[in-house]
């Protein structure tokens, strides 16, 4: 998943990244309203965490001109007021769900889950291409019967793969999802993760699934 967290707060902002991070997701932190804007009206994201009080553009003012234009993306709350008023204007703005702080971190991991579920209900849990079984809910990987192991950063980029089977992924998609906005897609990183993937993927068996299209980025599909 891809997320968008705007917090001016910066030990709050880092912990919430950190958080996702270890959850396997991908985040772009960005620490003002009109940042938060302009990422998320450029950018594709799964949900967006967003304070209410930030300097520049407060996040009520964020949704509004989002909804105004049209960008469904759902959208958490942060809030360190727990006055109904504020909430009520929150939902009226269109945020989907809010947060009162302090927070554990466990609480919104699990409001971003129920959130992302209620608008997921037609998509794929199990995707499955040449013997290769990826359960997307309960993360668990199996080629021919045989489960893989994999880091949450290896099943993002599996996953991102998976979900796109057949069609060429460059480099510059999997460095902005898998690892966000502000990653250098001409690091070695992503090679080096693909080299990992591969090895676990397609290392014992016969017939690669992950192929490399030179010059562009990569594909998993079958092959004949
Ligand atoms: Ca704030």
């Amino acid at each position: 998943m891809r997320i968008l967290v705007v917090e001016d707060e910066k030990k709050v902002r880092d912990f919430v990244k950190k958080g996702f991070e270890e959850e396997g997701h991908c985040v772009d932190p960005a620490a003002d309203g009109q940042e938060g804007y302009f990422l998320a009206e450029g950018e594709k994201y799964d949900c967006i965490v967003l304070d209410i009080m930030l300097p520049k553009l407060d996040g009520y003012e964020v949704a509004r001109q989002l909804r105004a234009k049209g960008n469904k993306t759902p959208i958490i709350f942060l809030t360190a007021k727990d006055a109904v008023d504020d909430r009520v204007k929150g939902l009226e703005l269109g945020a989907d769900d809010y947060l009162v702080k302090p927070f554990a971190f466990s609480e919104l991991s699990a409001r971003v889950r129920a959130l992302l579920r209620r608008g997921k209900d037609k998509e794929l849990d199990v995707i499955e291409e040449g013997g290769l079984h990826v359960d997307l809910r309960k993360r668990v990987v199996r080629r021919d019967g045989k489960a893989i192991e994999l880091t949450p950063r290896e099943f993002s980029l599996l996953q991102y793969l998976i979900e796109r089977k057949s069609e060429v992924v460059t480099r510059t998609m999997l460095a902005e999802n898998v690892w966000g906005y502000h990653f250098d897609s001409g690091s070695n990183v992503i090679d080096v993760h693909i080299n990992n993937l591969r090895k676990k993927i397609d290392g014992d068996f016969e017939k690669p699934l992950i192929h490399t299209i030179r010059g562009v980025g990569y594909v998993l599909e079958k092959r004949d």
